[in-house]
């Protein structure tokens, strides 16, 4: 397998955090390109990358969503579900924004409802009503992560370096399965735990799963006040099939969904639960940063 390119854009960023480099949204989409099973995925990756070359990052962002709603429709496999006129549309828009052009037949298939795309993990699936998801858990306060692992650094507007010498001891770079990433030692463990079982259970997930970033020291979008979580190194934006899922949105990528019950498993919230929801951003839950705490993981200060 070639060595995975080093193109990276940020195509959208968690509110909670910023991804680790201005391109960082995009690097697992080419680092996971060639690993893509999921057959829907390819056309999807293959637009993005395409008009992310061409087109500015407003229009390739606008494509992806299209494409996404476009597998979305494809995927339904009740014909009865979707009008013949929106399929039409999603067939041609696939098509269009598809490097390698459907077969005529395929696409007439695609057209009619005779043939439907696999379900993929990156087609648009409603997310679960509110109030049933992170159920039992509880966002950590800034109060308290300050007094369980201490000031992380200076509260900049980007990720800045780690300054407190307690926390840098218990950060480290861990492969958790995926990918690489840089956070809290018991954070990346558990992550490690999650997609091993990922892996087992959904392999094709498992290979479009990425990250677009865990550990950055600074606050949260739009409050110079106070830390977000990525700051001690405890929470994780993640991608899939190389897209950052929009913040705000009650439609999400069904991959994510499919991740949720692994991290909630471990105590980790899911960012669609916010009132806001931010989907791609997974945290550990106050509950367990104390059982870290508890058991001697997180030494007492
Ligand atoms: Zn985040």
């Amino acid at each position: 397998m070639a060595e995975p390119r080093e193109i990276k854009v940020t195509l959208t960023e968690c509110p909670d955090a910023t991804p680790k480099g201005k391109w960082a949204g995009f690097a697992k989409g080419f680092e996971s390109f060639s690993r893509i099973i999921s057959i829907a995925a390819v056309p999807v990756v293959l637009a993005i990358s395409g008009s992310m070359i061409d087109g500015s990052i407003k229009k390739q962002s606008l494509s992806r969503e299209y494409v996404q709603l476009a597998v979305s429709v494809l995927e339904e496999p009740d014909t009865n579900k979707v009008k013949p006129g929106l399929r039409s549309w999603a067939a041609d828009l696939l098509n269009k924004e598809s490097p390698i052009p459907l077969a005529p037949d395929l696409l007439k298939e695609l057209k009619s409802g005779a043939t439907t795309l696999p379900e993929s993990n990156v087609g648009l699936v409603d997310l679960p009503p509110k109030g049933t998801i992170n159920n039992g858990l509880h966002e950590p306060s800034v109060a308290f992560l300050l007094s369980v692992l201490g000031k992380p650094g200076e509260l900049t507007p980007d990720c800045s370096p780690i300054t407190n010498p307690r926390l840098k001891d218990l950060v480290v770079t861990a492969d958790v399965g995926p990918f690489k990433t840089v956070g809290l030692k018991p954070a990346t463990d558990a992550l490690t735990r999650i997609f091993a079982r990922v892996k087992e259970d959904h392999p094709d997930l498992y290979a479009s799963v990425g990250s677009a970033g865990m550990l950055c020291v600074r606050a949260v979008r739009g409050s110079r006040g106070s830390f977000s979580n990525h700051a001690w190194g405890i929470a994780i934006d993640l991608t899939v099939g190389g897209i950052l899922a929009p913040t705000g949105q009650s439609r999400v990528p069904k991959g994510l969904q499919v991740l949720y019950p692994y991290f909630k498993a471990e105590k980790f919230m899911w960012g669609a639960g916010e009132a806001r929801p931010n989907s791609m951003h997974f945290t550990a839950s106050e509950e367990l940063v104390r059982d870290w705490v508890s058991s001697g993981v997180i030494p007492s200060q």
